[in-house]
């Protein structure tokens, strides 16, 4: 999921980045200049990035619910499947940094190693899952997931020591892994949470990586662009991009898409009036009401609209 193949890599370096290196960014939508408006929070709450950018319940009736009448329900499946897939990728990043600094540049130690981890990252966050069945299917697309994950570093692996036969440890791992997974970051200057958590940052050049494990939807670009305020605020440097990995089974079949996009005055924009508006909704304790179309995936159906099965969204 973390690695471009050399297409995606010619589209991000041929293309996007120097689109995003032309692109005008308004310097009052620059995540530095958080003092003042528009990127000044009005409230003084704490959302988190998914809070601010999930458009799932078109209303936003499922933040109410949670933040105003405190009605706070367990992960559904939807949520727990995400979870577990974000958590095992972060798993094999990590394990796959440390494996390298011990074998350097050993291909077929690091491969053994990684091989016999894969079991043990996948039991360890089977063990979180409640519901037996969701387990089986789970650790089916999770070992397609780790198995697809390992063949991509061997790959990049061979390719970095067959250039650089030289090459030392820290300089390996960096340009095998140049992500930073689970990036911990403080939001609390845009009124977000000071507990972020951004899926992957990848390091040559400033892109924000967002992992995805449904169907696509427009609203999705918005956490990204929240991050990359985030990063701004804090680092003081400009972050243009991101890139939205879409994972998905067709009959088995892992497929992979990479949406490489730019992070525009419009998305910016788009981000901070959906904080504003949350906010709002939040601290003046205002309840949007019931949309016409819920998804039947909300964890809050059984809460709105008792009885009534509605169409996916
Ligand atoms: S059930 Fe419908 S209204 Fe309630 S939170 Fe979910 S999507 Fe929104």
């Amino acid at each position: 999921m973390y690695f471009f193949s050399n297409e995606e890599k010619e589209k991000l370096t041929g293309f996007f980045l120097p689109k995003s290196r032309e692109m005008q960014v308004s310097e009052d939508l620059r995540g530095w200049n958080w003092t003042r408006p528009p990127l000044e929070p009005m409230y003084d709450i704490n959302l988190t990035i998914s809070e601010v950018s999930s458009r799932y319940c078109p209303n936003g009736r499922d933040l109410f619910l949670r933040r105003v009448a405190g009605l706070k329900l367990p992960p559904n499946e939807v949520m727990v499947s995400g979870n577990f897939f974000h958590s095992i990728l972060s798993d094999f990043v990590i394990i796959s940094k440390k494996s390298i600094f011990v074998f350097g540049n050993n291909l077929n130690s690091l491969t053994k190693e990684l091989q016999s981890t894969i079991p043990l990252i996948l039991e360890r966050n089977l063990k979180k899952v409640e519901s037996p069945f969701l387990r089986k299917t789970l650790e089916e697309k999770g070992r397609a997931i780790l198995d697809y994950e390992l063949r991509s570093l061997c790959y990049r692996f061979q390719e970095t020591i067959s250039r650089q036969p030289n090459i030392g440890a820290d300089s390996l791992v960096f340009q095998v892994l140049p992500v930073v997974v689970e990036q911990k970051v403080d939001g609390s200057r845009l009124g977000l949470s000071p507990f972020l958590s951004c899926d992957a940052f990848y390091s040559f050049e400033p892109v924000i990586i967002d992992l995805k494990f449904g169907s696509k939807r427009d609203f999705h670009i918005l956490g990204p662009a929240g991050y990359a305020l985030v990063f701004e605020s804090l680092f003081s440097f400009p972050v243009n991009l991101c890139c939205l990995v879409y994972v998905s089974f067709l009959q088995d079949q892992l497929k992979i898409e990479k949406e490489f996009h730019l992070i525009s005055d419009e998305v910016r924009m788009r981000f901070i009036e959906e904080r504003d508006e949350k906010m709002r909704m939040v601290y003046e304790e205002i309840d949007p009401g019931v949309p016409n179309e819920c998804s039947r995936y909300c964890q809050y159906l059984s809460q709105c609209q008792p009885g009534r099965i509605f169409e996916d969204r």
